[in-house]
This record gives structure tokens, sequence and C-alpha cells, in this order.
């Protein structure tokens, strides 16, 4: 496994490389990752993987600051894994050039965790947008965990004319239930029964009711222990309309809290 550091360097070795499949990550890497990864070693391109805790997407400091980081082990993990190219930027070597293209915003980007986290979805555009110029990746290969950001850079890709395909991952989850996440580092025991308690609850919300209220939910996701919600909403994904009633596009997306930590899932 090649690593890069700066991005003048990572081109010079992959313009002779014309195909890459490109796994983004934020490193703290989990089966989620892995899946992704061992997705993109399956095609015949060479696969690059970044580790970047983009600042510009965490709306609280703090968040950014506490976010788990682990390169000792992710190191491990990439090495194991065979994968080619590893880009370890700085955050200079990120944001210290203007990229070709404009960051395109679909306005869903101000609904469910754009709502809640203001700058964060720009920040995420920002960041791909970056790295889609430096790579020029043939494949990206993004997880449905998060299934939002999946929406807004396919928007992008499609209005900007990348020619780029995005690979869309299956939610790789926990015996438990929980889906893989870095965040689950954070959490305590009590946090994980309470989060695996909340994902098998909505499962049968979504085997067993065809309409939502979501006062009732909120009360009931409290009553298992979650601290705070930010949103618990049902999207036609389709066109990404709220729906109150269910149809096989239904997906319920939550956001909440256990302890100080901050947890989305769409099921
Ligand atoms: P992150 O490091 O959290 O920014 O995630 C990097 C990539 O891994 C994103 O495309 C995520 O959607 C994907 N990912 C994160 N968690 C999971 C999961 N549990 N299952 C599948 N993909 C995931």
């Amino acid at each position: 496994m090649k690593i890069f550091k700066d991005r003048k360097n990572l081109q010079r070795e992959i313009s002779s490389t014309k195909a890459i499949s490109f796994v983004p990550t934020m490193g703290g890497l989990h089966k989620g990752h892995i899946s992704l990864i061992k997705k993109s070693k399956k095609t015949k391109l060479k696969t690059l993987v970044s580790i970047f805790v983009n600042p510009k997407q965490f709306n609280e400091k703090k968040d950014f600051k506490s976010y788990p980081r682990n390169q000792k082990k992710d190191l491990k993990i990439l090495k194991n894994l065979k994968v080619d190219y590893l880009y370890l930027p700085s955050i200079k070597d990120i944001y210290g050039f203007k990229p070709k293209k404009k960051v395109f915003l679909d306005k869903f980007s101000k609904q469910l965790c754009g709502k809640y986290r203001k700058g964060h979805f720009p920040g995420v555009l920002n960041v791909v947008n970056r790295f889609l110029d430096i790579i020029k990746p043939k494949k990206l290969f993004m997880g449905k965990k998060d299934f939002q950001q999946l929406y807004l850079v396919k928007k992008h890709i499609i209005k900007r004319k990348i020619n780029t395909k995005i690979v869309e991952c299956e939610t790789i989850r926990e015996k438990n239930g929980v889906a893989c996440s870095s965040r689950n580092y954070r959490l305590n025991l009590r946090d994980k029964k309470v989060a695996s308690k909340i994902y098998f609850y909505f499962k049968k919300i979504k085997q067993k009711f065809n309409y939502y209220n979501p006062n009732l939910l909120k009360k009931e996701i409290i009553k298992l222990g979650a601290d705070k919600i930010d949103y618990i909403q049902f999207y036609n994904i389709k066109d990404f309309k709220r729906s109150k009633k269910f149809n096989k596009y239904t997906r319920i997306f939550i956001a909440y809290y256990l302890n100080k930590v901050r947890l989305i899932d769409n099921i």
C-alpha cells in the first residue's frame, strides 16, 4: 500500500493509472468501511482509500475534536485488505486550491440533518468536490448508512456532469442491529443496548403500521432511553418527499443522541 500526504505526489502516481476506485472515509474504520473497500477491490480498478476528518462538515468544534481517530489501527486494517493507495491529506492539502467545478447543493440539503446541523452538507459537498477534482475516480463507493449524503453527492455529480459512477453500498450492522459507525466507539454498554432497542422498534413499526404519528414515536424513543431526538421522519426515497403513509419506497430517517453522541440511521 502506497501512502500519500500530498495531492501532487498522489496525482503524479495515479496519472498513469487511469482507472481509480475511490472510498472516502473519516477513519475510525469498522465493518461498514471494510465492506465498501472489499467491494471496491472486486473491481478491476486500483483502490484508493482516503482518511480525512473534514473540519468543515462539523457544526460543533467539540464534535470535531472528539471524533474517534485511530490511525495505527486503520493502517493495519487497510494493509491487510491490500488497498493500493491511501491518501492522508492535511487540511491545507485539501483546501489550498480552487476546484474546477462549483458545488451543487440540492434543496434537500436543508432538510433532516441539513436542518439540524447547519453547514454540514455544504461542508460534505465541498470536500467531496475537492476529492473528485484531485482523484477523478471512475467509481466512488458510498454507504446507504449516510443516505442523505449519498443522495446529495449523486445530485452534484449529475448536475456538474462529473465522470464518476457512484456505487451504493448496503448498511452493515452489528449483531444487535445497530448500524456500524465510528461514533459507536464512544458508546458505553448501556448506550449500545438502547441503540439496539431503538433499531428493533423501528423495524417493528415498519412492518406493523402503515402511517405514523411523529409525537407518539418521539415519546416512545425517549422511553427506550434516547436523551434527545433531532428528527424522526418518513421519506419516499424515490423523490425525497415526506410521506405520512407507507409504500415500498418509504424509509424512516432518524437522528438522536445517546449521552453526547449523535447517531443517525435509516430503516
Ligand atoms: P465515514 O467515515 O463515516 O465518513 O464513512 C465513510 C463511508 O463509509 C461513507 O460512504 C459511509 O456511508 C460509509 N459507511 C459508514 N458506515 C457504514 C455502514 N455501517 N455500512 C455501510 N457503509 C457505511
